[in-house]
């Protein structure tokens, strides 16, 4: 199924949720919606879902308008952080309530609604505990019946709200690797909330960052990380460092360096803030090497990469590179040079 958002607007009384959204899903897709708490991420899929209405724009699913459609129409399989468990009924049960409180015309026969509750069992391996009640489930197990409870009436799109959110981080990434080859046994399209970049950038075939009721920017998760489109994207991705510099000329020096700003200005001069990943920096410690000068605080080697704390001679901001396998570690106090080879540049 393919999704297309147009021009999607949102209030809550004044405040706006979402600031007119355009994003198109492809069929088979899996795609993150990934932002800060507030940033509208579930308002969105709320909308997508029919469970909350927009104010304006347009949403259409294989081409057809659903914008008036309410959510049973819809046919979308709803998965939310906290796993909405039906307390008093069995796992057997809150997997086949779908099924069952379908209208009449459309509902599958007992013996059919037990088949398919059977296959889905499987499907989330938990075929020896169909007969127990949430209570009796972990975290982990709980999050699986309500994604077979959502898969169960034969959804054309998953959503998915920090499905695994609540639950530690040994058993959040098992279970999302897990979740990601189910959907490409199924053949569905996902859309996925998260506030982790790492679940994102790992589970997705697209990222579509969220900042304040806007897309920031969507891309492939090497798209997103490699070339952030602006300074909020950059930050929110994390593990990156943030330098001072000035905007000249269309870009900014470090040390003996030029590196073309992203954003084209025509003013003279503007501060700007340049953008260096720890992975994309050379450190160079023979004597008078060209480059950023910068002096060796601490050194982290604890891990499979080696950290190096510095701190920029001009300005006192604090660097982290890591080092690249092989190269040898500086000594603790030793002023060196620093070279980068992807480097980020946006005004202020
Ligand atoms: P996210 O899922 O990214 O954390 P939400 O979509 O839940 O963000 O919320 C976006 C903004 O809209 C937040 O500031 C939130 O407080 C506000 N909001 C969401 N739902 C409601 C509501 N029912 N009434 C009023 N404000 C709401
Ligand atoms: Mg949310």
């Amino acid at each position: 199924m393919s999704i297309t958002v147009t021009s999607l607007v949102k209030h809550f009384d004044n405040f706006a949720a979402l600031k007119g959204i355009d994003l198109a899903v492809r069929p088979g897709e899996f795609l993150a919606l990934l932002g800060p708490s507030g940033s509208g991420k579930t308002t969105l899929l709320r909308i997508l879902a029919g469970l909350e209405f927009p104010d304006a724009g347009q949403l259409t699913i294989d081409g057809v308008d659903v914008s008036d459609q309410g959510a049973r129409d819809r046919q979308m399989g709803f998965v939310f952080q906290h796993y909405a468990l039906f307390k008093h009924m069995t796992v057997t049960q809150n997997i086949g309530f779908g099924l069952k409180v379908k209208p009449r015309r459309e509902r599958p026969s007992s013996a059919e609604i037990t088949e398919r509750v059977d296959r889905l069992l499987q499907l989330v391996q938990l075929e020896q505990l169909g007969d127990r009640y949430p209570s009796q489930l972990s975290g982990g197990q709980r999050q699986r019946v309500a994604l077979a409870r959502a898969l169960a009436i034969e959804p054309r799109v998953l959503l998915l709200d920090e499905p695994f959110g609540a639950l530690d981080a040994k058993v959040r990434k098992d279970l999302r690797r897990w979740l990601r080859g189910l959907h490409d046994e199924m053949g569905i399209t996902s859309i996925f909330v998260s506030h982790d970049q790492e679940e994102a950038l790992e589970l997705a075939d697209r990222v579509a960052v969220m900042s304040e009721g806007r897309i920031a920017q969507i891309g492939t998760p090497t798209e997103i990380y490699r070339n952030p489109a602006n300074a909020f994207v950059c930050e929110f991705l994390g593990n990156t460092n943030r330098l001072n510099c000035r905007i000249e000329k269309g870009g900014a020096r470090l040390g003996e360096q030029f590196f073309t700003a992203q954003v084209p200005s025509d003013a003279p001069a503007l501060p700007g803030v340049a953008y260096v990943r720890p992975e994309d920096c050379d450190i160079h410690t023979e004597p008078n090497a060209p480059g950023l000068k910068a002096r060796v605080l601490k050194i982290h080697a604890a891990g499979p990469t080696v950290r190096v704390e510095l701190r920029r001679l001009e300005s006192d901001e604090i660097i982290e590179i890591h080092l690249q396998p092989g190269v040898d570690a500086p000594d603790i106090g030793a002023d060196v040079a620093l070279t980068f080879r992807r480097v980020r540049i946006f005004p202020v």
